[in-house]
């Protein structure tokens, strides 16, 4: 589909986002405040969100990145996740703060916790800017949420449509509705 034809329904604007994110950095400077933190980015689609927040958060903190990919359709998530790119630092005795885009299916969430916890952190939690919970299948929440949205497919700010789409900086949905 050729979304630049259709119309494009704004679900949080870049002030929103802003403002959200101000709030989720607040929380987690005062819970971080004598803690260790190490927050860990998953790649590609938390890159927008991970820098705005811990821009939002004023402690001494280190950042990572990880990659992992589920086979099959990158839009959905298929319950089977790899690694394919590591942390590159030794997260033994840290906070880690694990960043995703959302948590949808949660089966790449509930993964990455189970990895990372092998690594041996001192604790683990979770952020996510959106989260889709009609669409479980693995029973979890991310400590920290953004947005609760429902079951409709977003792009933007991070979010992709065919890779395309990350840099537009606010959230919208595709209606099908010609422009
Ligand atoms: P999971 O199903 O494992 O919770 O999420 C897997 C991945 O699916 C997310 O990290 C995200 O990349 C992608 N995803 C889930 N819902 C959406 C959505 O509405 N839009 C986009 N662009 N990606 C999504
Ligand atoms: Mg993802």
């Amino acid at each position: 589909m050729d979304i630049t034809t259709k119309k494009w329904e704004t679900m949080f604007t870049e002030e929103e986002i802003a403002s959200r994110i101000k709030e989720l950095g607040k929380q987690i400077e005062k819970d971080y405040k004598d803690k260790n933190l190490m927050v860990v980015a998953l790649l590609r689609g938390s890159f927008i969100f991970c820098a705005d927040l811990v821009r939002s958060i004023d402690l001494p903190l280190r950042v990572n990145f990880m990659t992992t990919s589920s086979y099959g359709n990158s839009e959905e998530s298929s319950g089977s996740v790899k690694v394919s790119s590591d942390v590159t630092v030794d997260i033994e005795g840290y906070d880690v703060l694990v960043v995703d885009d959302i948590t949808d299916t949660a089966t790449t969430m509930d993964f990455v916790l189970k990895y990372l916890k092998g690594k041996n952190p001192k604790s683990i939690k979770s952020c996510v800017l959106l989260d889709k919970p009609s669409r479980r299948k693995v029973e979890l929440e991310a400590d920290y949420v953004g947005f609760e949205v429902e079951d409709k497919f977003v792009v933007g700010y991070g979010f992709d449509c065919g890779d395309y789409f990350r840099n537009v900086p606010y959230i919208f949905n595709v209606t099908d509705e010609d422009r």
